[in-house]
């Protein structure tokens, strides 16, 4: 198996890149923002717990998202690999994966961290907001929470995968392209390696 986390703030392109990565190398993709807002729409008892949180621009309690990554990994048992995107978040959610994916006899092979100026982000989420139906990209204030979350919070998360040597960084601005190329560069290394 060859599972690698799309890590950066929002509005990095990581769902852009991932459709094109799990394309490429055939991994199964996993979003706990897309797996929220689906229990939003279904209007679950989850999706009606998260649902101010994420409205907020807040992170969601950790055990919700682990424990919906670990239903998505045993739902997904014949799959060559793993593309997580959104996930993990926070340090305690890397050493929960980490523990997932090692009672599998696998583990992370790569994060590949998206790096983008803050007013980029800005400007690309506002501009996301208006053509998607995302409610979190529309207002400027929670823009700013979701980044702030993401400086507070998740950037810890490349600090626990470089003590294993994991991480690569690729500068996420530029064409969709060329980033894209950047990306698979230091995947095909790993997987040499
Ligand atoms: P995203 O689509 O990854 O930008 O996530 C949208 C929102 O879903 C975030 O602002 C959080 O409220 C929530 N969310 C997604 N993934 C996680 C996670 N791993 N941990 C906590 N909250 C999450």
């Amino acid at each position: 198996m060859f599972n690698l986390i799309l890590f950066g703030p929002p509005g990095s392109g990581k769902g852009t890149q991932s459709e094109k990565l799990i394309a490429k190398y055939g991994l199964k993709h996993l979003s706990t923002g897309d797996l929220l807002r689906s229990e939003i729409s279904g209007q679950t008892p989850l999706g009606m717990a998260v649902k101010s949180l994420m409205a907020e621009g807040k992170l969601v309690p950790d055990e919700i998202v682990i424990e919906m990554i670990d239903t998505a990994l045993d739902n997904n048992p014949q799959v060559n690999g793993f593309l997580f995107d959104g996930f993990p978040r926070t340090t305690s959610q890397a050493e929960a994966l980490d523990k997932l994916l090692a009672q599998k006899g696998t583990s992370i092979a790569v994060v590949l961290a998206l790096q983008v100026g803050k007013e980029e982000l800005i400007k690309r989420l506002l501009n996301r907001g208006r053509t998607s139906e995302r409610s979190d990209d529309v207002n400027e204030e929670v823009i700013a929470s979701r980044i702030n979350e993401y400086e507070k919070k998740t950037a810890a998360v490349a600090d626990h995968y470089k003590k294993y040597g994991k991480v690569e960084y690729v500068k996420g601005e530029g064409s969709i392209d060329e980033i894209f190329e950047m990306l698979c560069e230091k995947i095909d290394a790993k997987k040499i390696a």
